[in-house]
């Protein structure tokens, strides 16, 4: 059972890389390589061995048999020249020859004793036997006298017998010899011929390992790393579907699959974010510069394009360019009564009527609101006149009746017109001379034009003045917030503050919010101007008891800024202020336009959990079409409509009516204005939950925020 656990465990370790599996295989040929080796060396030291011993004892034994034999015959020999010896001499000397020979052979016989001690040839005793049976019989008979005479018989028959007895058993071993030495001969061509199979074997064997593991290779490694490089070469050319192959496989051929996969996935994801990016570039960057309503060029777009006008022409040519700033009358009526949809069919239909007018190269902008704004150059002389007749025509245009829905209305204008070069050197300058001439059109009444004058002049000054002086305040924080109660009118408690925005200018001395407010948007500070007021009363929110709530006020065209929710979301937890502790102020003003929007960013601040204020209620263009389309927490009622409930019966039927809707609505009220204990009584009576008014007391520094939220205060200045 263990052993079937760790098989499967090795396979699955095997499965999972593919260099566990070529180690494990090379190592086994390696092994295999190894054995055969040695075997191989084996064989061959076996082989010269043989060959060895064929030298060493069968190659010994043919000489000592050889030897022994030539012996006989020579002793026979020496026995017959005993025999034919005639003389004592001859007869010592064959005695000598035949001791010699006698000594020889049992000499040879005893090497071949030492050479054969294993007795491979087992009848050598035998015959060595019958040889000394020879060798015995001859010394004897030397012994006996060894002459012819006495020995004669003996020489010829018994001797004779033993001697050719031992010759031929000495033969016999010899061809034993010869036999035994052909035996292992043998036995080392089969051994060779062994030797030869292992190598072809091994040889074979080598080969097809090697192609196998070429095979495995290729088919493991090789291919797969192919179609990866394959997919990738795919993918860089923008095949964005390639298939990168071999990414279910667990090893680590699967491990690259599966990191060039993710690899592909990241890259395709910047590839995505970028494009996202881009093309919110250049919607941020068309939005930077059209109005998103009409797509005419926006206030930027208009200063930039009369700028390079300046730049570019020298003060002559500028002479026939003429700055028209358009304002529609009648506007608020249409809106009022046609609703916001109404209200923008009249501004693109405007926009479009002027964009027909004028010359492709000639500007047309709307600055905001119903305000637009036309750059024409004028040919011909005179001037002025041109200039005119192109107001006139431009005034005709606008009144001529604009269909929404089934019904038409008209609505007029006041034109006021600048001359680039004589009136102005930049844009600023130029649309500050014809918003002046402008105003004074729109004074008359009568739905006119009018040229800058030097009248105008003391005005613009004063108003160039005062832009520097708000650049300047706003730069060095100089405008400080204030905050207003916002009280509980059944508890009076207060449960939280408007931030009201102060500045003492030291010459000016107190500047009306109503007067830098519009400058500061008009300088484009607005969003930098908020977002301070909004840090620096988290700040010293910090510092008063309990959870007081904020309430921050939007300029109007902050809510056309689709980047204004993230930045205060931002400033919040940078400070540490709980988005629910913010509620936004936003004036019915602010919704004409672009109101999509605006929706979305009323959207985008409810979605995290900042509360959103419909500011000034009543005096607005379109209340009930607002409070369908937007979703708002709370209405201030505008305090005109407060103050004069208690003498004005209209008003308190107004303040009813708003009281009654938001209930309806399921929204809170919140009254503005409250400067009496009465109005406060009659406001509770009416079921208004909450009020503001300088009852409970004006907006004050911050240092003085503590001081009027101690109860004893408070409820002094409720009661005073
Ligand atoms: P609002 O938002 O309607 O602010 C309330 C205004 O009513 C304040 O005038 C406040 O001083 C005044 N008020 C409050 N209670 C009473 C009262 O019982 N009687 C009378 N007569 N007036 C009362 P303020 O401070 O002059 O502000 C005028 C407007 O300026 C504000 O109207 C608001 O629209 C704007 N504003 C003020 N501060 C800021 C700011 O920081 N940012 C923006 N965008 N607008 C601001
Ligand atoms: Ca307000
Ligand atoms: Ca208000």
């Amino acid at each position: 059972m263990n052993i079937i656990k760790q098989v499967r465990h090795c396979r699955t370790l095997l499965d999972r890389s593919a260099r566990l599996r070529f180690s494990v295989f090379s190592k086994l040929l390696v092994a295999l390589f190894a054995v055969l080796f040695f075997g191989f060396c084996l064989q061959l030291l076996g082989i010269s061995r043989q060959a060895d011993e064929i030298d060493d004892k069968w190659i010994a034994n043919t000489r000592l048999l050889g030897e022994v034999s030539d012996r006989l015959t020579e002793l026979r020999l020496a026995q017959a020249y005993i025999v034919l010896a005639n003389d004592s001499a001859a007869t010592t000397h064959a005695l000598q020859l035949a001791a010699q020979h006698r000594q020889a052979i049992r000499n040879a016989h005893e090497e071949f004793l030492v050479l054969d001690s294993s007795r491979t040839l087992t009848q050598s005793s035998a015959v060595f036997e019958t040889v000394e049976q020879y060798l015995n019989e001859e010394q004897e008979w030397e012994r006996a006298g060894g002459s012819l005479v006495a020995f004669s018989h003996r020489f010829t028959d018994s001797t004779d017998r033993l001697y050719k007895a031992a010759d031929e058993a000495v033969d016999s071993l010899i061809d034993a010899n010869a036999k035994a030495a052909r035996f292992d001969t043998s036995a080392i061509s089969r051994t060779s011929y062994r030797l030869l199979v292992v190598i072809v074997a091994s040889g074979l064997l080598m080969a097809a390992a090697s192609m196998w593991m070429r095979r495995k290779l290729e088919t493991n490694v090789f291919a797969p790393l192919e179609g990866i490089a394959g997919a990738l070469a795919r993918l860089s050319a923008g095949e964005a579907d390639a298939r990168i192959p071999s990414v279910d496989r667990d090893d680590e051929i699967g491990s690259l699959a599966q990191a060039f996969q993710r690899f592909r996935q990241s890259a395709q994801a910047l590839e995505e974010a970028y494009t996202a990016t881009k093309l919110a570039e250049q919607v941020a960057d068309r939005l930077a510069r059209h109005d998103s309503l009409t797509g005419l060029a926006n206030r930027r777009m208009l200063s930039s394009r009369i700028d390079n006008l300046m730049c570019a022409a020298d003060t002559a040519k500028c002479a026939t360019h003429f700055v028209y700033v358009i304002d529609l009358d009648r506007f608020k009526a249409v809106n009022d009564l046609h609703g916001h949809e109404g209200g923008d069919t009249v501004l693109c239909t405007v926009a479009a009527r002027l964009r027909a007018l004028v010359r492709e190269e000639d500007v047309v902008a709307r600055l905001g609101g119903d305000e637009f704004a036309v750059v024409a150059r004028v040919e011909g002389t005179p001037a002025f006149d041109n200039a005119a007749q192109l107001a006139t025509r431009i005034g005709e245009m606008i009144r001529a009746p604009i269909q929404i829905g089934h019904s038409e209305v008209e609505v007029g204008s006041s034109i006021g017109i600048a001359l680039c070069g004589r009136d102005g050197h930049d844009a600023a300058t130029l649309l500050r001379a014809a918003d002046a001439a402008m105003y004074r059109a729109k004074s008359r009444r009568c739905g006119d034009f009018q040229f800058f004058e030097e009248s105008m002049q003391e005005d613009l000054r004063c108003l160039a003045a005062l832009e520097l002086d708000v650049r300047n305040a706003v730069a060095q924080h100089a405008i400080e917030p204030h905050y207003q109660p916002l009280v509980d009118l059944r508890t009076n408690r207060t449960y939280g503050f408007e931030i009201l925005a102060r500045w003492t200018h030291p010459a000016r001395g107190s500047v009306e919010p109503d007067t830098f407010i519009p400058v500061i948007e008009r300088l484009g500070l607005a969003t930098t101007f908020t977002l301070s007021m909004l840090r620096r009363a988290c700040r010293d929110a910090r510092l008063w008891p309990g959870r007081m709530t904020l309430a921050l006020n939007l300029s109007p065209h902050q809510l056309a800024d689709p980047l204004l929710p993230a930045q205060l979301l931002s400033v919040l937890s940078e400070e540490s202020f709980e988005p629910s502790r913010l509620e936004i102020e936003i004036t019915e003003s602010a919704l004409v336009g672009d109101l999509p929007t605006a929706k979305s960013i009323i959207d985008n601040f409810r979605r995290w959990g900042i509360r959103v204020s419909l500011d000034d209620f009543g005096t607005g263009y379109s209340s009930l079409h607002h409070l369908r389309e937007l979703h708002f927490d709370k209405i201030k009622i505008d305090r005109s409509f407060i103050q004069s409930m208690l003498s004005d019966a209209e008003s308190a039927k107004i303040v009813d009516a708003i009281l009654c809707l938001s209930d309806g609505l399921g929204l809170t009220t919140l009254a503005e204005g409250i400067e009496s204990a009465e109005l406060q009584q009659a406001l509770t009576q009416r079921g208004c939950a909450y009020g503001q008014g300088f009852l409970f007391g004006k907006a004050v520094r911050a240092e003085e925020v503590a001081g009027l939220l101690r109860p004893g205060q408070l409820q002094m200045s409720v009661s005073a």
